[in-house]
């Protein structure tokens, strides 16, 4: 059994995880990971407990303060504003202690530190003398150590009460002795910093750790950057907005914002990294007023002197404005976050900023219409935008008509990501990108030359994908996911469902140059063989719902259709922000009631919480894939406390009070952890004490989609309205059904 034999692996970060580590994402000579990237390991912890990138141990009669195994977070002092990191110890004879610091590698960001100095920030209440302080070593991320020195050797200690920057020039980390092949320690991929025990003084020390660069000295002759300009600030419900201009400077590092509360005596509460130019405050109540400034800063650490101040007050929202406020964060992933040669979404931020996703930027234009019709940019505003991605499509690598899972933004070549033998076509992302190209298709329908083009575009994109091709063999019953030009069908994943996957058949019998019989709906989507069997049983280890029907009762609550109790969310989601399953159905079921049961089982499911997770409750649920998440689990099994904040908000449509209740929950009493640039984070654990930082394109736009869908059914309407579509219903069996949806 490969990596691709379970339904999902495209969809689940941590088997991505397993398939990062196997393949190199960059194409030679574009650069993937920004300036910032290239220079910081440690700024800010996102959770204010502890930090998720650590990790600490103790042997006593040695002493070490952890939180929940990890470095602790300290919140009243720091270098860079919020917070620091809390090393508190006591060296004793026989003991020993450790704490690992691990640089920021994940989801797909390559790492490339430049420079010849590794520097901390750190800060001393009593002081501190180079015996003292504890000692650190280097490891990169192919294992390799370096030396130990005294973390404080070269400074002659640190002064009482002062923030001061330690630098070590690399080289000074050489290790005592050469390795026997000659290989050594490389700090352009710094992977860990370890900090252990030293003199065993039987004294207990604290020392505040913050700011941890790699970069060169600086140099000589000293330019502050200018200040921010066009500072902008809006007041929300319980949160600040705030946007300026960027600034120009190339060796620009970040943004550091000041608050203050009567516009005199301003304080620093945050950063953003140099190439982003938003900040969101979260202060938690509504009805109070701030003021803010903005400083920009070099890597050299030189400040520029403040903006100028910018002011505004928090009020209350009532839902609409809440719906609007959720969907124009979330859009904002798509409008601003995209991939500037193509305008392509994506696959998270931050993280490798060339790997464009390809179904993700479908869900993607489906969010940029949403957001045009709530006004958060203008109709030529998006149509300009289509028009990049569109061009960008037509040179873009293809497959027999099929895109693959991900292309270089800059290139437009094909990025094997998951692995050697994905590199051809993904008839899935494939899917689900022509799901979102149809539905911009009916929307630009003026008679401008913008649309025209766009609406040309598309269509001749749309019947170049060779829908019948991903058959693999012209009697096969079922469609596969991938085909790769150098491997062929080596992946020879089968598409069966019941799972995210379902635009696929949709689309490929709707295909009006190569279609696929809609006999391969019943006999490779639903199919009923004792492979398709066979396969439901592989990925989802239970025989409820292994022949596609289900007929159990989850809760109160009937399954028509779905492994399992239903599984995760993204299943109900991700073919059904274009597909409006109302008002049909087919031999199995009524989609509509069966995805409004799998969400209210769901639901269900989080308000009992009988694994007893910190936060489940009545208005905090949602099961989906997502980072940290255990895949497409039928519940309960692989439940492991995580909650995706697409999975309630993408639900509204099926179960609107329920995704309500969680908007406000998750805003008011979460939104400090989760709320951001791009709107929710995608997910977090209370339990583990886990914030999620990064956005996901897979993720945000269903938000902003499947709210949009609920209010107005704008996107349903635009997809809907392909004449391809109700033919190939029609033919698959589709009938009118009782059932519209009126909730
Ligand atoms: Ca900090």
């Amino acid at each position: 059994m490969n990596n691709h034999t379970l339904s999902m692996p495209a969809r689940c970060p941590r088997l991505w995880l397993a398939a990062i580590t196997l393949v190199l994402i960059a194409a030679p000579g574009v650069r993937s990971e920004s300036f910032y990237d290239r220079h910081v390991v440690f700024d800010n912890s996102f959770a204010d407990q502890s930090y998720d990138r650590s990790e600490g141990m103790v042997v006593a009669p040695s002493k070490l303060e952890l939180a929940g195994g990890k470095f602790p977070v300290d919140t009243n002092h720091f270098k860079t504003p919020p917070n620091s990191l809390r090393l508190k110890w006591l060296s004793a004879p026989g003991g020993d202690w450790r704490m690992k610091l691990k640089s920021p590698k994940q989801y797909g960001r390559n790492l490339h530190f430049q420079g010849g100095t590794l520097s901390f920030w750190c800060f001393s209440e009593t002081g501190m003398t180079p015996e003292e302080s504890p000692r650190i070593t280097l490891q990169d991320t192919n294992d390799f150590g370096s030396g130990t020195i005294a973390l404080l050797a070269d400074s002659g200690g640190l002064p009482a009460g002062k923030w001061v920057q330690i630098s070590i020039p690399i080289e000074q980390f050489k290790p005592l002795f050469q390795r026997p092949d000659d290989s050594q320690f490389d700090s352009r991929i710094l992977g860990t910093i370890w900090l252990r025990q030293g003199l065993d003084d039987g004294k207990e020390h604290t020392l505040y750790l913050d700011d941890v660069q790699i970069h060169d000295r600086a140099p000589a002759v000293r330019q502050p950057p200018a200040p921010p300009a066009q500072l902008v600030v809006k007041g929300a419900e319980r949160h600040f907005d705030l946007a300026w201009a960027r600034n120009s400077e190339s060796n620009l590092l970040r943004y550091q914002i000041y608050r203050s509360r009567d516009g005199e005596k301003y304080a620093p509460i945050g950063i953003q990294q140099g190439h982003l130019h938003r900040f969101v405050d979260f202060v938690g109540e509504t009805g109070r007023t701030a003021f803010y400034r903005v400083s920009a800063i070099n890597l050299a650490g030189d400040e520029s002197p403040l903006s100028s101040p910018a002011s505004a007050s928090t009020r209350p929202f009532n839902d609409d404005e809440l719906l609007d406020m959720v969907q124009e964060g979330c859009f904002r992933y798509y409008w601003e976050a995209a991939h500037p040669h193509a305008g392509m979404a994506l696959e998270i931020v931050p993280g490798d900023e060339n790997l464009v996703a390809v179904g993700a930027s479908g869900f993607g234009i489906m969010a940029l219409i949403a957001g045009t019709e709530r006004h958060f940019i203008t109709r030529e505003q998006c149509a300009e935008r289509l028009l990049k991605i569109t061009r960008f499509l037509r040179k873009a690598d293809r497959f027999h008509g099929a895109w693959p899972h991900f292309l270089n933004g800059q290139t437009g070549r094909v990025v094997p990501y998951f692995g050697k033998y994905d590199d051809g076509g993904d008839l899935v992302e494939t899917a689900f990108l022509v799901q979102g190209l149809l539905a911009a298709r009916e929307y630009f329908d003026r008679d401008t030359a913008p649309e025209r083009e766009i609406r040309q575009t598309i269509t001749g994109l749309w019947r170049g994908v060779e829908w019948n091709w991903y058959r693999k063999e012209p009697s096969s019953p079922c469609l596969y996911w991938h085909w790769s030009p150098d491997f062929g069908w080596h992946i020879s994943h089968p598409l069966v469902g019941w799972n995210e996957t379902m635009m696929v058949y949709l689309l490929a019998i709707a295909s009006p140059t190569h279609p696929v019989p809609a006999s391969l709906y019943h006999t490779g989507w639903a199919g009923q063989s004792d492979f398709a069997v066979r396969y439901r049983h592989e990925w989802s280890r239970t025989t409820q719902g292994d022949h596609y029907t289900n007929g159990g009762a989850y809760h109160g609550f009937k399954l028509d259709v779905g492994e399992g109790s239903g599984a995760d969310l993204f299943f109900t989601q991700f073919s059904f922000m274009g597909f409006d399953p109302r008002g049909m159905k087919d031999q199995y079921a009524d989609y509509f009631r069966n995805n409004r049961n799998i969400a209210l089982i769901n639901h269900a499911y989080c308000a009992e919480n009988p694994r007893r997770f910190i936060g489940y409750g009545a208005d905090c649920w949602g099961l989906s894939a997502g980072v940290n998440s255990g895949g497409a689990r039928p519940l309960p099994r692989d439940d492991n406390g995580t909650i995706c904040c697409s999975a309630a908000l993408g639900s509204f449509p099926y179960a609107p009070q329920e995704s309500m209740a969680a908007l406000k929950h998750f805003y008011r009493d979460l939104g400090a952890r989760i709320w951001g640039i791009y709107g929710f984070h995608d997910g977090f654990n209370e339990t583990e004490d886990w914030y999620e930082p990064v956005w996901m394109g897979l993720n945000q736009a269903v938000i902003t989609v499947m709210i949009e869908n609920y209010r107005s059914g704008a996107i349903w309407k635009h997809f809907m309205a392909n004449p391809e579509i109700a033919p190939a219903l029609q033919t698959i069996g589709f009938r009118p059904d009782g059932d519209t949806g009126a909730h």
